[in-house]
Parts: C-alpha cells; structure tokens; sequence
C-alpha cells in the first residue's frame, strides 16, 4: 500500500526524479530480491510508463481507470522559475475583459449586514478603477465585469490565513456550495454572460485573518489541474496582522497576484536582502506596501512586465522573485 501511494504521490507531481528516488529508496527500504513476483512486475510496468509517457497522458491514462488523483496535498507545486506565473491561469494578464466574481462568506454569529456588502462592494470598485489607471500608464486598457453572487454563505470552519491545511482549495469549496461544481462549466457561463475570456473569484470572510491569493503557476498548467481552476484571493474584513479593516490597496494588491505579481517585503527572515532590494529600487510599489493612501502607490516596472502590461524585461528581475515556500 505505501508502494502505491509514493507511486502515485510521484506521478501527481510529475516529477521524474523525484519518482526514480522515491522508487530507489522503496527497493532499497524493502529489499527488490524478497518481492513477491507479481509486485516486481507491477513495479518495472509502472515505472515504464511513467518514463515513457508525456506528464498529460500519465494523469488521462490513471484517470481513465477511475483512479482520483485528486488528494487534498495537491497544494500547488512552487513557482520554480521567474516566469512561471506569467500568462497563466484563469487571469493572465491584467489587458482587456476581465471577470471578477466576488462572494461573501460569514459564520453563525458574524454575518456581513446588507450595508458592510455595499461598503465592501465600493472599495473592490475603487480597487479596480486604481487599477484600470495603472493600467493605462502603461498604455494597456483593462475593463473588470463585476459578476456578484448575492447570497451569503454561512460557514463556520473559514480558514483564517494561507498556512492552514483547508487554505489552497477554499475558494474553490466556496464556489462548489454556491452550487458551480465544475470549472469548465463555471468559466462557460461567465464567459456567456459577461463576454470576458479572463476571469478570477473573490471570497470576502467576515471574520479577521491574513489575505491570501491562490494563483495558478506553469507547473500547475502543465499538469492540467490548474487550467480551469479559477485565480481567487481571500480578503478578509480584519487584518489578522495589522488589525485594520480591509483597505482599497489590499484588494488591489492580491487581485495583481493572480496576474502574476510577486511580493517585494521580506517572506521570512533569510529573505531580506532580496526585499532590502526592491524597497530600494521600487519604493512606491503596490506589492511593497498595501496599506495607506492608494494614491500614493503604483504599479512598478517589474509588476508591469509580470502582470502584462510591458514588455520591457530587465536582466536583474529574476534577482526580486520571492523564494521559494
Ligand atoms: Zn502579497
């Protein structure tokens, strides 16, 4: 059984060396010479295929026997190289339509009043005409489609920041209660509807709690589980870290996310040099700071080139990404 699981587990993150490794400390940990012969077989024939397949045809060929390779670890892989996060996902680039489904999520005894919604509603608004401006510093047009679901979800387990195990896959549980059960459909009737080939999902928790967006990355694309999944931040009434109500800026800031902006302050305490680096180079920027007037942020070179509104790439970009989780 532990066989299957690493087998899987390696396959799922179409990783080959990582597989060849999992598979050499397996024969190694259980002596290849005392299989039983049938599981020798399996073995050879599994890894033959995982070496010879294409990535997209290992998770068909699985998912075509009914195996779900599904598990609640599929946390996303981590971004790998600095362009991973460019053009991709369900919000590539911040150019052209955009759809922003937002929703609002309370629990038993801390529901959003009708007049919270609209204060909320009205900085998610402002957040996106700052960011149609930027935009259009840069010369791009962006036009964001507002698709509001009405109800409010009751829930009284929303996880509170990214570090908790249920974070990744929330927005997207969210949804599923909302009765959208499928990403495909999902992205078909907003598209119908609204006209706009991009779009990305907003859940707005009544509770207080650190904001996080969940973007997809190449890796994510390449394996297929990432291609119609929609981008989506949670953005919640109270910063869990600085005990402020949600400001215009915050909104602004993980929406660039999911276009592929990265963080420029300091992820962790061996990270400072690098954010040292684009406070100085980039101090007005929006991924730098979030909080305080709006107007005085902007979109920086770097977040332009990730987010798609440049192409003017420099050589010391690649020294900013934030590392790796
Ligand atoms: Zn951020």
């Amino acid at each position: 059984m532990r066989t299957v699981r690493l087998c899987f587990f390696a396959i799922k993150s179409a990783d080959f060396l990582q597989f060849s490794f999992l598979l050499y400390i397996f024969v190694a940990d259980f002596n290849f010479q005392a299989m039983h012969s049938i599981h020798k077989y399996w073995l050879i024939l599994l890894t033959f295929i995982v070496m010879v397949s294409p990535v997209t045809a290992q998770t068909s060929w699985l998912e075509s026997l009914g195996i779900n390779l599904d598990f609640d670890i599929d946390v996303p892989k981590p971004v790998v190289t600095y362009r991973d996060l460019i053009d991709v996902g369900s919000a590539r680039h911040m150019t052209g339509s955009v759809c922003v489904v937002y929703l609002f999520v309370g629990t038993e005894t801390n529901r959003w009043t009708p007049a919270e919604i609209e204060a909320t509603a009205q900085k998610l608004y402002a957040a996106e005409d700052w960011l149609k401006a930027q935009a259009w510093k840069w010369g791009k047009k962006v036009d964001f489609k507002n698709y509001s679901i009405k109800k409010q979800l009751i829930d009284d387990n929303i996880p509170s920041s990214p570090f908790q195990p249920e974070a990744v896959g929330y927005p997207k549980s969210v949804l599923r209660r909302f009765g959208y059960n499928n990403d495909k459909e999902l992205h078909e009737i907003l598209t119908r509807k609204t006209g706009c080939s991009q779009f990305l999902v907003l859940v707005f928790p009544h509770i207080s709690g650190r904001c996080y967006a969940s973007a997809i990355n190449k890796n994510m694309a390449r394996r297929g589980s990432g291609k119609s999944m929609p981008e989506c931040c949670m953005l919640y009434k109270i910063s869990d870290d600085t005990g402020r109500e949600l400001q215009v800026g915050r909104i602004a800031h993980e929406m660039l996310h999911l276009f592929g902006a990265w963080d420029f302050y300091a992820l962790g305490p061996n990270d400072k040099e690098r954010a040292d680096k684009a406070a100085k180079l980039y101090p007005s920027s929006i991924m730098l700071r979030s909080y305080g007037n709006i107007e005085d942020r902007s979109i920086d070179e770097l977040t332009a080139w990730l987010v798609g509104l440049t192409r003017k790439e420099n050589e010391w970009y690649k020294d900013l990404m934030p590392p790796v989780p």
